[in-house]
């Protein structure tokens, strides 16, 4: 076709807190194996330009999410990477959530448009990404816990900030009762996908987070 490409910038390196996609009126569902544990978990590797506009669904058609090239990284993926999202399997007896259509969501969208990634690195990439940093161990190193609480979005920036010498860019949801909480954590990483890097931009969404937010159980 006629489209115009230029080389991806920088990518988001985008982790939900469970507890926060499942306390909402939507709810949430867990993967057939089960719940997943309670630690931050990947939403997405997401090539961006430094404008703060990022390119999206890169050649699916040549390029399609197939589950056969990741078979050797399952097992880390529905660890770091499950999906609480209820469009599983609907003849299970309780609604689960697919942790392969997220995968493959996530691919098609973002990962088909990360370069010279192919689908076996794309995966393998974020997931070491998710191992180089433990964004729970570092809030809870600062009394910040996952305990219904409300803690100052100043002091886990902070927090962060001092761990790893990166701002980062949080975004909020809110619970039933409509109190807002921590629900993602926007690191950034360089074009190569191999170092964390001070955000060129952060996503507009990043503007959705009180002074104090809650940090729900999981
Ligand atoms: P994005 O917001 O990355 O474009 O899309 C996320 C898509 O993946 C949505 O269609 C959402 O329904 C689906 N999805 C499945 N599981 C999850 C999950 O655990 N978290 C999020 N944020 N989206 C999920
Ligand atoms: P999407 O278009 O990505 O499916 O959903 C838009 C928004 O609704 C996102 O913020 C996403 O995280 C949230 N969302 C989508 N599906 C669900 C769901 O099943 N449960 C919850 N709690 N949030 C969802
Ligand atoms: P939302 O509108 O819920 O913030 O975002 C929906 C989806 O759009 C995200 O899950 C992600 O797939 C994509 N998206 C939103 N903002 C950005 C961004 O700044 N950069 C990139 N690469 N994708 C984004």
């Amino acid at each position: 076709n006629m489209c115009v490409s230029k080389d991806l910038e920088f990518f988001y390196f985008v982790q939900q807190w469970p507890g926060s996609y499942c306390d909402t009126k939507r709810s949430c569902c867990f993967p057939l194996k089960g719940k997943p544990e309670s630690n931050f978990s990947i939403h997405g590797l997401w090539p961006n330009f430094n404008d703060g506009s990022y390119p999206s669904n890169c050649n699916i058609a040549q390029n399609p999410f197939k589950p056969s090239k990741i078979t050797d990284r399952i097992q880390r993926a529905q660890r770091s990477w499950p999906s609480l999202n209820c469009a599983g399997p609907k003849k299970t007896a309780n609604k689960s959530s697919d942790n392969t259509m997220f995968w493959k969501h996530e691919w098609d969208k973002h990962g088909t448009c990360s370069g010279s990634l192919d689908q076996h690195e794309y995966f393998e990439v974020a997931l070491n990404l998710k191992d180089r940093i433990d964004l729970l161990q570092i809030l809870q190193n600062k009394g910040i816990k996952p305990d219904g609480k409300f803690y100052s979005v100043v002091n886990i920036t902070q927090a962060i900030k001092q761990a790893t010498g990166f701002e980062v860019g949080l975004t909020c949801n809110s619970d039933p009762s409509g109190n807002r909480q921590l629900n993602e954590i926007y690191l950034c990483v360089d074009k190569s996908a191999s170092n964390f890097i001070e955000c060129p931009i952060l996503p507009k969404a990043v503007r959705s987070c009180p002074e104090n937010v809650e940090f729900p159980i999981f």
